[in-house]
């Protein structure tokens, strides 16, 4: 379990002042100077070191993200861009960075566009984030104010500036290049990669999206080191990270904790325990709706970090863990997951624009049994059709909730078209 002197988020839960001042008693914004005038190369170094992979879902390595940034500004200027959509069904955590330990993101920002040669960040806040955003400027504006940003940030001679831009609330505005698209005033519809946004990004300039998570991270890595870090966690997969914990546990909640630790202990130590006992304990969506689910016996085992779930074929996503006791229709859950993402699909793609609507209709019958054995392979065959073929990753995360559902559950899919049939015979004499 994580000690209490290695938590980086110590205001998460608002408990405590969320100003500038609050901030400043917990340690931010402590000798940010010193940590910029370190350079550059340095920077990125240390980060790399810290093992740091991606808070927002993909897990790469933030270091070399970073790194691949031009090394000399050209005629074009380079951006930060901060991803606050947060649209992934069960993850809630970014929110809570925002309202009450805004200063962690900001000043993380300014080291990232330092260290990347970006004067200006842009932090792109999901559109229902109202309150959030309100948040943010507010720690924005007293950031401005104590000269920690603007023309001469923490007096170290570097000029940065913070943007908030509030999107609209679709999902699809968390993929890093509809984000940009947004963020230029077009439809939020991903680009096609290459040019990969360390090219051509905002603007047409080199651009870096990062996580909240990913950039709040960053002055503590660089203030406590980048080996304090590295020993937090499992190899690869080090340090700490905000898990979202929802569904039928006693105790929801939002918990940092080291990466790696096991689930059942996340659930039974954080939340509560699950809704009727660890026995009554059905299946887990380990890191977000566009993962694959887990069940129980995989859950007594797993521990919650980006190797370990890749490795039993889910992932760990954004952290949010979904738990689903015996109570659950999980058909009908799945079913549910897959209209999400045929409304959230942008369209572009034709096999995530038609793909999805197919899916969710068989899902619709599947869940009522209104299908045949057969379809249940039809299914997967549509969703193995989607995976991989698309411009960007919704296709993936529309196709693996219907990819686990089969794999977990077939006996259930049959056995509820089986009754369906005998039903509709039975009516029929
Ligand atoms: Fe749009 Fe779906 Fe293609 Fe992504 S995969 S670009 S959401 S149509």
């Amino acid at each position: 379990m994580l000690k209490d002197i290695d938590r980086i988020f110590t205001n998460i839960y608002g408990l405590n002042d969320c100003t500038l001042a609050g901030a400043l008693s917990r340690g931010d914004w402590d000798g940010t100077k010193s940590i910029l005038e370190r350079g550059n190369d340095t920077i990125i170094d240390e980060m790399k070191v810290s093992g740091l992979r991606g808070r927002g879902g993909a897990g790469f390595s933030t270091g070399m993200k970073w790194s691949f940034m031009p090394k000399v500004v050209g005629d074009r200027p380079h951006y930060l861009v901060i991803n606050a959509d947060e649209g992934e069904p069960g993850t809630c955590k970014d929110r809570d960075i925002l309202r009450n330990d805004p200063h962690k993101l900001i000043e993380g920002a300014l080291i990232a566009g330092f260290t990347m040669r970006a004067h200006a960040a842009y932090c792109y806040v999901r559109g229902e984030f109202f309150r959030e955003a309100e948040a943010l400027q507010r720690a924005v504006d007293e950031a401005y104010a104590a000269g920690l940003i603007g023309k001469n940030a923490c007096g170290s001679g570097w000029k940065f500036d913070f943007h908030i831009h509030m999107g609209a609330g679709a999902y699809i505005c968390g993929e890093e290049s509809a984000l940009i698209q947004s963020l230029e005033g077009k439809k939020g519809q991903p680009r096609l990669k290459p040019p990969f946004p360390a090219n051509v990004g905002a603007w047409g300039c080199p651009t870096t999206v990062n996580n909240v998570e990913s950039i709040a991270v960053v002055p503590a890595i660089l203030r406590r080191g980048p080996g304090w870090f590295s020993d937090l966690g499992k190899p690869n997969n080090t340090g700490t990270k905000l898990f979202n914990i929802s569904g039928h546990v006693n105790t929801p909640c939002t918990v940092e904790e080291e990466m790696g630790i096991p689930l059942k202990e996340l659930i039974e130590k954080h939340g509560g325990g699950v809704r009727g006992g660890w026995d009554n304990l059905l299946a887990v969506i380990p890191g977000g709706a566009s993962v694959p689910m887990l069940k129980k016996e995989v859950c007594e085992t797993i521990t919650m970090d980006f190797d370990a779930l890749s490795a039993v074929k889910s992932g760990l996503g954004t952290a949010a863990v979904m738990v689903m006791d015996k109570s659950t229709d999980v058909i009908a859950a799945i079913t549910r997951l897959s209209k999400f993402y045929r409304h959230e699909s942008c369209g572009q793609c034709t096999p995530c624009r038609e793909g999805t609507g197919w899916m969710w209709r068989m899902m619709e019958r599947m869940k009522i049994g209104n299908a045949t054995i057969d379809e249940i392979d039809l299914l997967e065959e549509v969703s193995r059709q989607i995976e991989g073929h698309t411009i960007c990753a919704l296709g993936d995360a529309a196709a693996w909730p219907v990819q686990g559902l089969i794999k977990n559950f077939r006996p259930l899919m049959e056995e509820r078209i089986t009754q369906y049939q005998a039903a509709q015979a039975n009516a029929a004499e």
